[in-house]
């Protein structure tokens, strides 16, 4: 059976194949390079052969022409990479990319290997000697972005960066090769996102410490000058705990030196958004969802100092100096309310409910047994009163009840005595509901969730300069920064919109 292939391009329409044929038929016409051409040739006979095989086996549907298509096309499109590139290569001045001075010592025709999307692609450039600078250097390598630490394409720097920061290095190396075609070793993959993430935290120093806030989040800024209406902006923190290998095998020679060392780590975590940004979604009106459409993320092992330059910076970025009012919710940990009174000085601190609860359910527990139904019963106007802004008359019960109990109750009683007194400006929670506005942290605490499904899986040890270079890759892309480090992206966006 015949295999009908686009000829010209008034019949190619809008198949990858064809898009491609345009492309080199462009390329063709713009230079005088027969090898394409022959390799044009070769490519559409390949594809007849292969759709052919299809055809004559009824037993294979489109998924094995699109394998097919796809692996045909693969090795064009790295002769594609590979003609284009060195085009480009050669048009670059010799002259050092730094200062603009003439090279010396001039070494042409140097060969490298560069790993694209596609596959290896050879590259032949000029090495000199810049006087002014006193260095080596490859024009061209700089001009098409490549490293000379790094065979990595910066596509598929891309690549790593964004698989590594989602899912474990072993895992993606499979999914590379069924997703892209072309296998990514695994070591490749965490060489790589690692280096991107050391770049991104470089990044990411710059732009917390810039004193204007460049944000990519455009919707965010054109709201605030379409609704220069009043806002709430909410700012939730957390913390969480990350395993590290760091000394390993030394452990005891570091805890002589120091008896706090640990190899467990404080992972600090933040979001923020505006209170209009969140809202109820769902097909059924009494299964509605909460969902935030806009905010912003921060994860950081670099302490708190790091987390609340971090937060801070996101928080200008949703508009913190316009906001009406600024909320903070999170849980009871010191550190948090010595920051947000540092950093966010007039902003309204509120306890999450969920762990002013748990107190209360702690005594419940012991004084009536984990899960029992007389707990329940005992708690339930505790918790009621809580909810509606009466602590200190949880506190007087608790305190009157307290020589009655037996000693493990008693304890876990004067815990929540301790908690409430020193949270209890914080347990404004029926002003809270009155506003629409969360009670709980549990917008932080999901996202703490979804980073540790990532970073806490069995086994899995990190170092300090690992886990902080994959969260910070993480922020980028969660926080819709990615283009920031790979420019080239921003042509899949304009293409899909
Ligand atoms: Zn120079």
């Amino acid at each position: 059976m015949p295999v009908c292939l686009p000829q010209n391009r008034s019949q190619s329409s809008g198949s990858s194949a064809a898009g491609l044929e345009e492309l080199v038929d462009e390329i063709i016409a713009g230079g005088e390079d027969h090898v394409l051409e022959q390799d044009i040739a070769h490519w559409r006979e390949d594809l007849r052969k292969r759709l052919e095989q299809v055809h004559q086996h009824p037993e294979q549907g489109l998924g094995f022409i699109e394998e097919h298509v796809r692996q045909a096309t693969l090795r064009l499109q790295r002769l594609l990479v590979q003609k284009a590139m060195q085009d480009k290569a050669n048009q670059v001045e010799e002259k050092c990319p730094d200062c603009g001075e003439p090279l010396g010592h001039k070494k042409r025709r140097v060969v490298r290997w560069v790993d694209a999307y596609c596959g290896k692609v050879k590259l032949v450039r000029t090495h000199g000697w810049c006087p002014h600078c006193e260095h080596w250097v490859f024009p061209a390598d700089r001009a098409l972005g490549l490293r000379a630490d790094s065979t990595a394409s910066p596509l598929v720097q891309e690549m790593c960066a964004l698989l590594v920061s989602k899912m474990p290095a072993e895992q993606a190396e499979a999914l590379s090769l069924r997703v892209s075609g072309h296998r990514l070793s695994r070591s490749t993959l965490a060489r790589e996102a690692q280096r991107q993430g050391d770049q991104a935290i470089g990044v990411r120093q710059k732009l917390v410490e810039a004193t204007v806030v460049q944000t990519p989040l455009a919707k965010a800024i054109c709201g605030l000058d379409q609704r220069p209406e009043p806002f709430t902006l909410v700012i939730e923190l957390d913390a969480w705990n990350i395993r590290e290998r760091d000394k390993w095998g030394q452990t005891e020679r570091e805890r002589r030196k120091d008896p706090k060392f640990d190899r467990w780590h404080w992972v600090y975590t933040g979001t923020c958004f505006r209170l209009s940004h969140r809202c109820k979604k769902g097909r059924f009106k009494n299964k509605l969802r909460p969902i935030i459409t806009e905010r912003s993320y921060v994860a950081t092992r670099g302490g708190l100092e790091a987390l609340m330059q971090q937060i801070y910076y996101e928080a200008r970025a949703r508009g913190l100096a316009q906001a009406a009012r600024v909320l903070v919710i999170a849980d009871g940990a010191l550190w948090i309310w010595n920051l947000v009174e540092d950093r966010f000085k007039d902003a309204v601190q509120r306890l999450d409910l969920y762990h002013a609860s748990s107190y209360l359910w702690a005594v419940a527990n012991e004084l009536h047994g984990k899960g029992n139904k007389e707990a329940r019963q005992w708690v339930k106007p505790l918790l009621k009163e809580v909810r509606n802004d009466q602590v200190a008359k949880v506190i007087t019960q608790l305190e009157e009840l307290k020589p009655r109990l037996a000693a493990a109750a008693a304890k876990a009683a004067d815990q929540t005595i301790e908690y409430y007194r020193n949270n209890q400006k914080r347990m404004k929670y029926k002003d809270g509901r009155k506003r629409k506005e969360p009670v709980g942290s549990g917008a932080i605490e999901s996202t703490c969730r979804q980073l540790q499904c990532r970073m806490k899986r069995c086994g899995q040890f990190w170092s300090t300069h690992g886990d902080e270079a994959l969260l910070c890759l993480e922020m980028f892309w969660r926080n819709e920064r990615w283009e920031m480090l790979f420019p080239h992206a921003k042509l899949t966006a304009v293409a899909n919109n």
